[in-house]
This record gives structure tokens, sequence and C-alpha cells, in this order.
């Protein structure tokens, strides 16, 4: 089966009870500051899709990449029913089946080599053009110029530095689980 990456996860989620309780009331959708952006996104909506049983449809439509991710949706709902865990299951198999936009896949791979090489993902160096619209945010030269200032690095979020130790253990775990053992050959 074509999405049998991620079904069971999905299943585990969403077991079938779940998915019936939703009374589509429609708090999650109030809540959310996605749907209030975007008019074509609605997680009550992604609920009902769900219950007629096209959670696994749901990867091929771009709306799942609106979902800021914020969980508001779960503290509202009355069933404590969790439209963002579906969307993160929905983002899941289509960045393994390649329907995620371009972005996406270069986004991640920039995240995840500032994850093997400083121990941290989201990185103020990072920030310079390689994350979207969140470089588009950020003034990353003042930003910058601040750390500098307070003496902290441009590579490292973090104020106290990752142990050698932590990062070699990260760089394993990459190495192990996305195929990247040249390059920690070369740290
Ligand atoms: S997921 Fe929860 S809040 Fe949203 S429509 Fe269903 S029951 Fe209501
Ligand atoms: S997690 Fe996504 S769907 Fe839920 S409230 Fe936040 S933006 Fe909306």
């Amino acid at each position: 089966m074509a999405n049998s990456d991620s079904s069971n996860n999905f299943d585990y989620l969403y077991k079938k009870e779940n998915k019936a309780r939703c009374l589509q009331c429609g708090r999650c959708a109030a809540g959310c500051p996605a749907a209030h952006v975007f008019s074509e996104y609605n997680p009550r909506e992604v609920m009902r899709r769900v219950q007629d049983g096209e959670e696994h449809e749901l990867h091929k439509d771009p709306i799942i990449w609106l979902c800021g991710q914020c969980y508001t949706c779960n503290s509202r709902c009355p069933r404590n029913n969790n439209p963002a865990s579906i969307i993160l299951q929905a983002r899941e198999r289509a960045y393994k089946q390649g329907h995620a936009p371009a972005e996406i896949y270069q986004q991640s791979a920039a995240l995840l080599e500032s994850l093997f090489l400083n121990g941290v993902t989201v990185s103020p160096m990072l920030l310079k053009g390689k994350l979207g619209v969140l470089s588009e945010l950020v003034d990353v030269e003042r930003l910058t110029k601040l750390r500098a200032e307070l003496g902290l690095p441009e590579h490292n979020s973090r104020e106290v530095p990752i142990p050698a130790k932590a990062i070699k253990q990260i760089r394993t775990i990459i190495t192990s689980t996305s195929g990247q053992g040249e390059r920690a050959n070369d740290a």
C-alpha cells in the first residue's frame, strides 16, 4: 500500500472512536490562527474529511502546509480531538512521498545540516535566507549585531554551548537515521 509508511502512526493517534466523536462544533476553527489568515483552511473541515474516510488523501492537499502547529485546536476541543496531529501525520506522509513543496525539502535539509554541525536546528546564521518566510520576517543583520554585542555566537542560538559529547551523540543519531554517514566522518 502506498500509504503504509505512516498509516500505523495515524491509526495509533486517531482510532476510529476518536474520529467518530468529533461534533463538528467548530471550536477548533474559531480559535485557529491559520483559519483566520487563510480562508481555504479550517481544522473542523480537516476533521470532517477524516470522518469521511479521506485521511489517507490529505497529504496530497497543499492546505496541510498552512497549519501553524500551535495546538490551539486541541486545547479548545471539547472532545480532546487533535486536528494538529492529523495535519502532522499528513505532512509526514507528503514529505516521504514527494508531495511536499520544494522549499520544505530545502528548509528541512538546512535544519538537519545545522543540527548536525552545531547541535541546534534554528540558529541566527540559518535565518540568512534559508528559512523562507521566517527569514523574511527577521532582521538578521540586527539580530547578529545584538548577539555580537552580548558575546553570543552567530552559528549557535544557545547562550550555553552544547557539550562536544552531546553534539557527537546527535551526529550519531542523524547518521544512523538519515544516511549521512559520510558527513559524520568529516566532522
Ligand atoms: S475537532 Fe473538536 S473542536 Fe473541532 S469540530 Fe470536532 S469536536 Fe469541535
Ligand atoms: S495547530 Fe494548526 S489547525 Fe490547530 S489551531 Fe493551530 S494552526 Fe489551527
